[in-house]
């Protein structure tokens, strides 16, 4: 199918939504909730744009519960954790927000090689416990796809031997300039998982002033097609996002909702994840960190949740503890344990160093604390990727979304690979957490029967008893 290139964020259509300021009565707003709980579809613009404004701060408290009441319903109560890899900050753009553009004298380059990538990997999936990483690089022809398809096969060629089993990476997503067609089908043969580029902002001329004119990304129509090269590509695993700070996030949230329509449209398939990053102080930048206070963070991350109901959303470790824990409801994916200098987690390391990292981190916390955290709250952490190994990706992952199905799925998963972290990896204390929580959680499943079926019950004891005597990756 040959797409015609042109700006599909229609910018004067989301300018006069902004521009309307009369409050949506109750009964509107459950109305677009109902909309949304069923998950069919993203919403209208006009319908997000009525959300946002809503000034009853009751009427607010509605919209967070349909918010995660919607991720319960799609996802189950499980958060999957994940770890960002930054392999290289050589990068030929000038990004006014970043560390890594190439204007920042001060920023201390480098580019791992395979055998340091090999090492940053022994620890993240041998010592930490990750099973899932992003991959992420500055652009730079030294990093282009064929560096990235071989640091994927190095990366997924590790494994360790743990506690009881074995540690291996087992899906590795990446974050990376938007590339041709032809360097797409690459790191897809590599095994990329899924392909995450952020459009920073959906405000064509707020992007000019971003972006110097002379550099790549520039380029506000090649990075906004890159999600449709990838599904030309044979990628239908795609992530979008924006940084929210440069602009007026109502502006990003309806730019996102136009993206994500605009994909379902094209190929029948919305982005399988949503991210909404805030800007954080970065090393050379002059751009004013946390704009956006902690209350609208809130509303973006439950606007995104409502507004297009079947994806992943996906907060980050930019965001401190206090703020995670008020989006984590709405969310079903948070990184962990996370350094994000080059080559930072093979080595020792005491406190952030920003001339080496791209921003400023808020959360440093251990993958076992986080867990530790989220089993407190209520919420298993899972390590599951067998989505995308039992072929629940795209247009079919997309069907099991909306009617409710793979939250199945996500709850058996969820208790296997838990299994597996608690045995291998927990501390003392939060094994003590998580064995409670699993406890409770099987007989979740097992007092369902409508939901789960007896050979679907007797098959998870099985591969849990299994798995407690040390084999891995056994998945629904
Ligand atoms: N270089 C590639 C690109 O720009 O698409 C990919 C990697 S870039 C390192 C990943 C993302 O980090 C960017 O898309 C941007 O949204 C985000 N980022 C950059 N500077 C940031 C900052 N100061 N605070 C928070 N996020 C930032
Ligand atoms: Fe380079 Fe990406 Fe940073 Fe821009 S955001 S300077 S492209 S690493």
């Amino acid at each position: 199918m040959k797409t015609e290139i042109k700006n599909f964020i229609n910018r004067q259509e989301i300018i006069s939504l902004l521009k309307l300021n009369d409050e949506p009565s109750a009964a509107q707003v459950r109305d677009i909730i109902k909309k949304s709980l069923e998950a069919s579809c993203a919403l209208e613009p006009a319908e997000t744009a009525a959300l946002m404004r809503v000034k009853d701060p009751q009427i607010w408290e509605e919209i967070f519960s349909a918010a995660a009441a919607l991720k319960k319903k799609i996802y189950d109560n499980r958060v999957v954790t994940f770890a960002p890899f930054y392999a290289s900050n050589f990068c030929v753009n000038n990004c006014l927000y970043c560390g890594f553009r190439t204007g920042n004298s001060k920023a201390v380059r480098r580019k791992l090689s395979m055998e340091e990538i090999k090492k940053e990997t022994e620890v993240l999936c041998g010592e930490i416990g990750h099973k899932r990483l992003i991959f992420v690089v500055g652009e730079h022809p030294s990093t282009g796809a064929d560096y990235i398809a071989e640091a994927l096969k190095t990366i997924y060629s590790v494994r360790v031997k743990t506690r009881m089993g074995y540690g291996q990476i087992r899906r590795v997503n990446v974050n990376a300039a938007p590339m041709s067609v032809e360097d797409l089908k690459k790191i897809k043969a590599a095994g990329l998982g899924t392909y995450q580029v952020f459009q920073e902002t959906y405000d064509e001329e707020l992007y000019r002033k971003l972006h110097p004119a002379s550099t790549p990304k520039s380029d506000f129509l090649w990075r906004l097609y890159c999600h449709h090269r990838a599904f030309e590509a044979g990628i239908d695993d795609v992530a979008l996002g924006a940084l929210f700070g440069l602009g007026d996030w109502r502006f990003e949230v309806l730019g996102l909702l136009s993206h994500a329509r605009e994909l379902e449209k094209t190929f029948k398939v919305g982005p399988h994840t949503v991210s909404f990053p805030r800007l954080e102080k970065a090393c050379g930048s002059k751009l004013k960190e946390n704009e956006i206070s902690g209350e609208d963070f809130k509303k973006i991350a439950a606007l995104i949740r409502l507004s297009v109901p079947y994806a992943g959303l996906i907060v980050t470790a930019r965001e401190r503890p206090e703020v995670i824990r008020s989006v984590i409801p709405f969310c079903t994916q948070r990184d962990a344990s996370t350094r994000i200098g080059i080559g930072a987690y093979s080595h020792s390391y005491e406190k952030q160093e920003l001339e080496k990292q791209q921003f400023e981190l808020g959360d440093t916390r251990t993958l076992d604390e986080v867990i530790g955290e989220l089993a407190e709250m209520g919420y298993i952490t899972s390590f599951c990727t067998s989505g995308y190994r039992c072929g629940r990706t795209g247009d079919h992952i997309m069907k099991l979304l909306k009617s409710g199905h793979e939250a199945r799925f996500c709850k058996l998963n969820a208790i296997l690979t838990f299994r597996e972290w608690l045995d291998d990896f927990a501390s003392p204390q939060t094994k003590a957490r998580g064995e409670k929580l699993i406890e409770k959680e099987i007989k979740e499943v097992m007092a369902q029967d409508e939901r789960f079926g007896a050979e679907t019950k007797k098959t998870l004891c099985v591969y849990y008893e299994r798995i407690k005597k040390g084999e891995r990756d056994l998945c629904f």
